[in-house]
Parts: C-alpha cells; sequence; structure tokens
C-alpha cells in the first residue's frame, strides 16, 4: 500500500505471556505474588463511583504526589507520576534524551529502553555487560554520550551495582541526564536517591508493580531535581494531561501509606528468593547473585528453552529470550513458598 512508507514503524516490545486460564503458576512477568495491602482494599470498597464523572485531578496536586514526597523526604515539585514506570520512562527518553550523541545503555537489560530509542528516533549504543554480567562502570566514563540509563538491580541479571559507582557515572555525565530505573531497589538493594542533593542530572524512577503489588493499577513515578520534573511535565502534559485515573491516585495512597505490610511482603520475598537460591543451586543451575523478585539461572546439562517447555507443559510460567548471550538462561520470578515448592517438584523431574 502506497501510504505505508509514510508510516512511523517500530518493533514493539513483546511483554511476557499472560495466560487466561485460571490454574498456572505464573513466575514469568515479576508480578509480586502476594495481594495489595488490606487498606488498598479497604479503600476500592469505600471508593465513590460517582467522582469518575469527573477528570482527574493533575497527578502533582495530588494526596499521592504529596505521600511520596514524604517518604523519600524530597519536595512535592520532585515527584512526577505516571500510568506504571513504563509511562514514566517514556517520557523520560523523550524529554531528556533529545542529543545527537547516542545514548547508552546495557546490552542485557530490560529490552523496553531499544524500543523507546527506536521510536523516538533516538541514537543509542549498547554496552556490554562483563562476563559475571556486571555493568562496566568504564564504558559509561569520559564517552561524550547522549545520556545514560540502566536498572539497578539490572533486569534481567539481578545484579547490583554499588552507589559509589552509580555516583562516578553521575558525575561523569553531568551534561546529560542519567536514568536509573529502581523497579526492584526494594528487594535488598541501596537506592540512589541520596545522590538527589549532590547532582541535579539524576532521575531516579520506581513502580508499584513489583514490591506494591500494584502491577495492574500502573502506577510508577520519577524522583529528581525539580527543574528536570518540570520538564518531564511539559512533554507529558504535551502527550495526554490527564494521564492517571482517578482510582489508581487514590489506591496508590493507600499502598504507600501501609508500610508495614510493605516491609513485611518485600521480606517474604526476600526470603523465599534466599531459600530458591539454595534449592536451583542443588538442582545444578548456576545464577548471579540476585537483588530482584527473580533469579536469573542457567542450568548445567539441560538447556532453558527445554526446561521452559517442559514447564510450561506442566503449566509453569517463567520468561526467556532467545537473545545472544542469555538463551541459556530463565528469569523465573520469585513466588509464593507453594510456587516455588512446585517448581523446584517440576525441575526435578526435568533436570
Ligand atoms: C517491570 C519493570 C518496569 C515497568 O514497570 P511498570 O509496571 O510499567 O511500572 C520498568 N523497568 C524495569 C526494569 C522493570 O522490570
Amino acid at each position: 500500500m502506497k501510504w505505508e512508507e509514510n508510516v512511523r514503524k517500530v518493533v514493539p516490545y513483546v511483554p511476557g505471556e499472560q495466560p487466561q486460564e485460571k490454574d498456572v503458576i505464573k513466575l514469568n512477568t515479576n508480578e509480586c505474588p502476594y495481594p495489595p495491602s488490606p487498606m488498598v482494599e479497604k479503600a476500592i470498597k469505600a471508593m465513590n463511583y460517582e467522582e469518575l464523572r469527573l477528570y482527574p485531578e493533575f497527578p502533582e496536586e495530588t494526596p499521592l504526589a504529596a505521600q511520596l514526597a514524604e517518604y523519600h523526604h524530597v519536595k512535592k515539585s520532585q515527584i512526577f507520576i505516571g500510568v506504571g514506570s513504563d509511562d514514566v520512562l517514556s517520557m523520560a527518553f523523550l524529554t531528556f534524551f533529545n542529543s545527537d550523541r547516542p545514548v547508552f545503555f546495557p546490552d542485557i537489560t530490560y529490552s523496553f529502553y531499544d524500543v523507546w530509542a527506536d521510536i523516538y528516533r533516538i541514537p543509542y549504543e549498547v554496552k556490554p555487560l562483563d562476563g559475571a554480567f556486571h555493568i562496566r562502570k568504564e564504558d559509561y566514563i569520559g564517552k561524550n554520550c547522549g545520556g545514560v540509563i540502566f536498572p539497578n538491580p539490572n533486569a534481567p541479571t539481578g545484579v547490583l551495582m554499588e552507589n559509589t559507582d552509580i555516583e562516578e557515572i553521575i558525575k561523569a555525565n553531568s551534561d546529560v541526564v542519567v536514568i536509573i530505573d529502581e523497579a526492584y531497589i526494594d528487594f535488598g538493594g541501596t537506592s540512589c536517591l541520596p545522590l538527589l542533593e549532590k547532582y541535579d542530572n539524576l532521575l531516579v524512577v520506581r513502580t508499584f508493580s513489583k514490591s506494591r503489588a500494584m502491577a495492574g493499577g500502573r502506577i510508577g513515578y520519577a524522583v529528581g531535581n525539580e527543574k528536570l520534573i518540570q520538564y518531564l511535565n511539559d512533554v507529558k502534559y504535551s502527550v495526554n494531561s490527564y494521564t492517571m485515573n482517578r482510582p489508581a491516585l487514590q489506591l496508590g495512597v493507600e499502598a504507600v501509606r501501609d508500610e508495614a505490610y510493605f516491609q513485611e511482603i518485600c521480606g517474604k520475598m526476600i526470603a523465599t528468593r534466599e531459600r530458591s537460591e539454595r534449592e536451583l543451586a542443588a538442582l545444578g543451575f548456576t545464577f548471579p547473585k540476585s537483588y530482584g523478585n527473580f533469579i536469573f539461572a542457567s542450568h548445567e546439562k539441560v538447556t532453558a528453552q527445554e526446561i521452559f517447555e517442559k514447564l510450561k507443559e506442566r503449566r509453569i510460567y517463567v520468561r526467556h529470550w532467545n537473545k545472544a548471550r542469555i538463551d541459556n538462561y530463565l528469569r523465573i520470578t520469585i513466588g509464593t513458598d507453594e510456587q516455588m515448592d512446585a517448581l523446584f517438584a517440576a525441575l526435578r523431574e526435568i533436570v
């Protein structure tokens, strides 16, 4: 068709499968196996449906922004809220990666980054992780890039970078924005948020999808210097001004208020992860030490592809990528202890 040459073409991001059957064990998209806080449930029940008549408030004026600002000891004007961190990250790419120089990110990382770079026509260069799947900080220093982004801990490897190394990267790139995607920071890592006091080119991105058990609520946010956040809002409001729906804005507040529940479920997931690492090692798997709610594992004898398929026959879903360097690895989300026991039982039959 003639008009096709004028289409913006992109190879889309492929999310993990969302099987529709009820009785599957779903360890493929890093969702939290526990429900959201009981305070969220209470708020849903108390919600006034009539309010849906009205457009939502601007996120930065909502109690959620105030709650997050208080939580992180920053000003409300330092918080940007979006429809999941995917929305926040997408807007951050559009806003800050506007140079002719390439943006740098690792070769093995969150597979949405190259998709956003492609759709927004942002030049980029991937920097190979070392043999142990660690980010090589030297690759990001003194290279005159158009920006830097990576998750800490990295996905899908779970490998954590020290904040002293992150600081060197931020410092060396003061003429561009450095985005640290802390989707998994609540599972044992230390946030680089305190660096905001020293550097105005740092943007830290967080999500409610993993550690706060609210992937379906679609809430993400960024914390940064006031000016950075202002630029982000300018772009966001030029794309879609009413971005967050009313229920999400209300429920997010409850999730943040219930700190005790949040600590409890994160603690449980970390304990299950540590037990799972011992079980997997005993079954002949190797993996880098994980700081996420998942383990990135490879088996000494059986290929990842084969294990993936045999688990699926048993209705256990994990994640596998047919991608160079990682095609013999499986990313296994940490579920409940019972779900993990079912996984280990299945693996004992397979490997
Ligand atoms: C899950 C994930 C996100 C996106 O999460 P949302 O559900 O859109 O908030 C962003 N970055 C990384 C590294 C992730 O793993």
